[in-house]
């Protein structure tokens, strides 16, 4: 049983893209392979197999067929032809990194970056002689100054964490193609499902499985979608040689159990996020409300052209600046206080001095995002009972 897969939709292509139940004793779900080794069975098979001239597995670090699968199914969602899934999201981002960039070569990213991420362009990659350039990539003319003949590859997020500034993937993609750099685009906050920067035009996609994907908050994962030449060197070289990073089998199978649901959680991560945004920015304690569909958003037409359903992710100031902020992150009963995104639960967190504090003051200024602001990732728990454990918090604080 092939499915036609040009002609079906994203929810029926996340439930059943590249495996077929009949072909595994009619096993429902793909088998769980624990194994970290592949038996040959003749010497010139093997050498076959490392040679690439005959498919096949060889070792866990560079592939497992329950992984296989995974990494088919998210390659065929985000457009892509081949994907690498990963460890983690950091375990991707540095499968990438680490394979394309050498001494010499020039990083431009964008201002506001995941925290990790951007600890590792900006404090540990100089380390390697790979230099790294801030640059506020919402605007396609400075993008377009500060790529420059060194520029090996273009960094960016969008929605950004945590502030929610948009890039155009589009538009950047036309001015890295220009320049002879790659873009690389972190889909983490969006999932194919809202976002597909490839089909946009950028070169390399990664993830965080962790949250949306998994969407349980119960394992670590990443992924990379790109060309299959590129998803090849970064599973040789950057996972095989450079990092390590593979994903676990039993972590891949989860992250397949994740993307069945997908397309249902996306759709009520998003509709409740909005929602609630609405109503925060209507309270009269807070001074500001990010998210990409609010009317206040500077970029909300581009929201609408890229994106679909605006994500699940919130952050917003209060009036009262970073102390009624810290009040609101303790006064909450049924928001959860901590880290990660993309979970059932709805989480509340601090940037300032959590996700972010891999930026020093300084940077988080220069960046554009204050030491007040809280982020919220939306769960899916009954809009009535969020809605009043927020707007009550906020109403008791007075
Ligand atoms: C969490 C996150 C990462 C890092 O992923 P891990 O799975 O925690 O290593 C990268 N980018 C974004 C946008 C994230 O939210």
């Amino acid at each position: 049983m092939t499915l036609p897969n040009a002609s079906l939709g994203f929810a029926t292509r996340a439930i059943h893209h590249g495996y077929d139940p009949l072909a595994h004793d009619g096993a429902l779900n793909p088998p769980l392979y624990l194994t970290s080794t592949y038996a040959f069975d003749s010497v010139e098979t093997g050498a076959a197999r490392f040679a690439g001239t005959e498919p096949g597995f060889i070792y866990g670090r560079v592939g497992n067929p329950t992984v296989a699968v995974l990494e088919s199914r998210l390659a065929d969602l985000e457009g892509g032809e081949a994907a690498l899934a990963t460890s983690s999201g950091m375990g991707a981002i540095t499968a990438v990194l680490w394979t394309l960039l050498s001494a010499g070569d020039e990083v431009v990213a964008d201002l506001t970056l995941y925290g990790c991420t951007f600890g590792l362009l900006e404090h540990h990659m100089p380390r390697f002689g790979v230099t790294c350039r801030f640059v506020d990539l919402t605007d396609l003319d400075a993008a377009a100054a500060a790529i420059g003949t060194k520029t090996r590859l273009v960094v960016t997020e969008t929605p950004s964490n945590p502030n929610m500034r948009l890039v155009d993937i589009a538009g950047l993609a036309a001015i890295c193609r220009t320049a002879g750099a790659l873009l690389v685009v972190d889909n983490t906050y969006c999932t194919p499902y809202l976002q597909r920067p490839l089909v946009l035009g950028a070169d390399v996609v990664v993830h965080s499985a962790t949250k949306y994907l998994g969407g349980h908050g119960d394992l670590l994962a990443g992924a990379v979608i790109a060309s299959k030449d590129l998803v090849e060197r970064f599973r040789f070289v950057g996972i095989k040689e450079l990092n390590g990073a593979c994903i676990s089998a039993f972590d891949a199978f989860l992250v397949l159990r994740g993307l069945k649901t997908l397309a249902l959680r996306m759709e009520r991560h998003s509709a409740t996020a909005l929602a609630l945004a609405h109503d925060l920015e209507a309270h009269p304690a807070v001074a500001r409300v990010y998210h990409p569909l609010l009317d206040s958003h500077p970029q909300k037409t581009l929201a609408e052209r890229q994106m679909r359903l605006g994500g699940g992710m919130i952050a917003l100031e209060l009036k009262g600046g970073l102390e009624a902020g810290r009040a609101f992150m303790n006064g909450v009963r049924l928001a959860t206080r901590a880290v990660s995104l993309g979970d059932a639960e709805t989480l509340i967190q601090h940037p300032a001095t959590m996700t972010h504090s891999t930026y020093t003051p300084e940077e988080r200024a220069r960046h554009g995002f204050t030491d007040g602001l809280v982020r919220l990732s939306v769960g899916l728990e009954d809009i009535d009972d969020l809605r009043a454990d927020l707007i009550g918090t906020l109403d008791r604080l007075g």
